[in-house]
């Protein structure tokens, strides 16, 4: 029992090969994914998938890099996650790694999603890189606590993650957590709550440990709760069983299927 709260099925390579990562994902007990959109352009494609399985939700929303193709609005946003398999808002947040210069028009379409979330009382998938405190500050002062959400592949200090569950915000590690030279992000998941924790892949980037480098699948969120587990001292069951729980309590629109 476990959920993949992150990944991009519909990217190259993995969609050349979707039956099989599905099929790779339940042996390893990956019984759910939530795979997010990064733009308008592939939302139908998300969205396919989410229709064609009930055990894959979609999110909608544009990555804070997409610089190219439509600029969602607000309605625009709440009108496609509406339907009900779209459980979140997202992915979008703030990232000065991969875009500088002036960043109002981030900053600008950031709020967009972050008022749909509202308005649509779906919960927000939240990217950020080298730009924390922009971030976390926008979430505050947009009122973000209202619709909650989820900072997703976390790799910053505990600072941030103090500050996200202040608001409520629940944290996904990724692979990053296996990581070798990632002593400092097994800190901070160590003190994160168990009941505001979840696991994820960002697939297909990012592999855990032991597939370091290799193409990164949701079969892999295993890896992630292996560790996750190591670092709360708990049972691989309980962690999968929390985490899965963690899930389905913050993106209440997705229905847990009956056999899992
Ligand atoms: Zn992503």
């Amino acid at each position: 029992m476990l959920v993949d709260s992150h990944c991009h099925i519909n990217f190259d390579p993995l969609s050349e090969d979707t039956e099989g990562v599905i099929q790779r994902a339940h042996e390893m007990g990956v019984d759910h994914m939530l795979c997010v959109s990064v733009n308008m352009e592939d939302f139908p494609q998300v969205l396919a998938l989410a229709k064609e399985h009930d055990f894959i939700f979609a999110s909608v929303g544009v990555h804070p890099n997409h610089d190219e193709g439509e600029e969602p609005t607000v309605e625009m946003l709440i009108s496609h996650a509406a339907g009900p398999d779209v459980v979140a808002i997202g992915e979008t947040g703030l990232d000065y790694f991969r875009s500088s210069g002036d960043m109002t028009w981030q900053k600008d379409r950031f709020a967009r999603h972050i008022h749909a979330g509202i308005e649509s009382d779906k919960p927000l998938i939240i990217h950020t890189r080298e730009a924390a405190a922009d971030t976390m500050d926008m979430l505050k002062a947009e009122n973000a606590e209202q619709c909650g959400g989820v900072m997703h592949c976390f790799a910053e200090d505990w600072v941030t993650a103090k500050k996200a569950l202040d608001i409520g915000f629940y944290i996904s590690f990724s692979g990053i957590l296996t990581f070798k030279n990632a002593q400092d992000m097994r800190e901070v998941a160590k003190k994160v709550p168990l009941d505001l924790v979840l696991v994820e892949t960002d697939s297909p980037y990012l592999a855990p440990v032991p597939k370091r480098g290799k193409i990164n699948e949701p079969a892999y969120t295993s890896y992630v709760a292996d560790v996750l587990a190591d670092v709360k001292g708990v049972s691989k069951e309980e962690i999968s069983r929390l985490t899965t729980n963690n899930f389905f309590n913050l993106f209440k629109a997705a229905k847990r299927r009956e056999a899992a």
